[in-house]
């Protein structure tokens, strides 16, 4: 099969697309002919070896992918059913979806729920899953449309975009936090009624006068220390993400003087059931004019420049990768 293959060459990453084989299936195993991947931030750090996400070469990168079941040594899956794949250190530490099959255990798949496309599938990815996720975790804490805006940080990205997509969809009032004014407009159109810089995010104080209901924080570091200090009393941060850092120069004082809640939120490891609740919520609310705006193609051999332009911040939405 065709794949993207990283190798490591005295400390230096090399991407190069080649010809490989696929490791004999094991008990359990499911073999996937891809139809697409996407490209995420963590394949970006992966594929330019500027994040130490990969430590065994050679590694095929691609922590995501739809497709078809080709082969199935697991009885919940069947030849030719379509299925999707975000997280589990698949494209980290098991070949991934950079590549035209993958073999993964049939625990780590879900079956594409009805209505939604196999690209479709893609252009939320990893990204959207995890935007799914941090807008739960903000409602599992109490916060609702009525109490007030909620903030998105690093909003031109796969996660941000989405994320302002869900919460303006759901009804919440969105404020984008961005580091790019080219971005203004489509982030309007996704659905953000404020639009703030970056640069204002670069100074804090430990409590900042109350203007977040809650947040969805993808930067870290200062950006989310200044998220903190101007929550709501009682409001909620989710924090997915690093793409400024993964310092957090904050105080007690958020936590201690006004109970608001830090709340992680990871994609990886998260259980089975709470999968597919997770992508059928994404369905049902995603509109149709979000596939039609967030996302950007490309091929397996532009994958490593353009996993370049990520870490330059260049990229606006999600980008995903036509496999066959
Ligand atoms: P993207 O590169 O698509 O988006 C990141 C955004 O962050 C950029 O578009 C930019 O937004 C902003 N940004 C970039 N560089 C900086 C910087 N130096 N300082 C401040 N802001 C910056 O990445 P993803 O959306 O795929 O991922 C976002 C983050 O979430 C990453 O750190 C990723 O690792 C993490 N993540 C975590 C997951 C989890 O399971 N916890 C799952 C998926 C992602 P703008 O230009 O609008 O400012």
């Amino acid at each position: 099969m065709k794949a993207l293959v990283l190798e490591q060459q005295d400390k230096a990453t090399l991407a190069e697309v080649k010809e490989i084989a696929l490791p004999e299936m094991a008990e359990g195993d499911v073999r996937v002919d891809i139809s697409w991947s996407g490209l995420n931030y963590k394949d970006a750090l992966a594929i330019t070896g500027k994040g130490k996400i990969i430590r065994q070469f050679p590694m095929v990168p691609g922590i995501d992918f739809s497709g078809r079941v080709s082969r199935s040594n697991d009885a919940r899956f069947t030849v030719g059913q379509p299925v999707i794949l975000t997280g589990w250190g698949v494209g980290e530490t098991h070949w991934g979806g950079l590549a035209e099959q993958a073999c993964v255990k049939g625990d780590w798949l879900v079956p594409l729920p009805e209505g939604l496309a196999a690209r479709n599938a893609m252009i939320i990815g990893t990204a959207g899953f995890t935007a799914m996720l941090c807008v739960m975790a903000l409602e599992e804490a109490g916060v609702k449309p009525e109490s007030g805006t909620v903030v998105v940080t690093g909003a031109s990205g796969g996660v941000g975009s989405t994320a302002v997509a869900l919460l303006h969809t759901l009804g919440y009032t969105v404020a984008a936090v961005t580091g790019r004014e080219s971005t203004h407009d489509y982030l309007r159109k996704l659905g953000a009624s404020e639009i703030l810089s970056r640069d204002d995010f670069a100074e804090t104080r430990p409590l900042e006068k109350q203007i977040w209901a809650g947040a969805v924080d993808t930067v870290g570091d200062k950006v989310l220390a200044k998220v903190l200090a101007q929550t709501n009393y009682g409001g909620c941060v989710a924090a997915c993400g690093l793409a400024g850092g993964f310092g957090l120069p904050t105080t007690v004082m958020p936590f201690i003087l006004r109970n608001v809640r830090l709340q992680g939120v990871d994609s990886v490891s998260v259980p089975a059931d709470r999968r597919s609740a997770v992508w059928e919520r994404l369905l049902k609310t995603l509109p149709q004019s979000f596939y039609e705006q967030a996302a950007t193609e490309i091929t397996l051999e532009q994958a490593p420049v353009v996993a370049a332009d990520f870490l330059d911040n260049k990229i606006q939405g999600r980008t995903l990768v036509k496999i066959t």
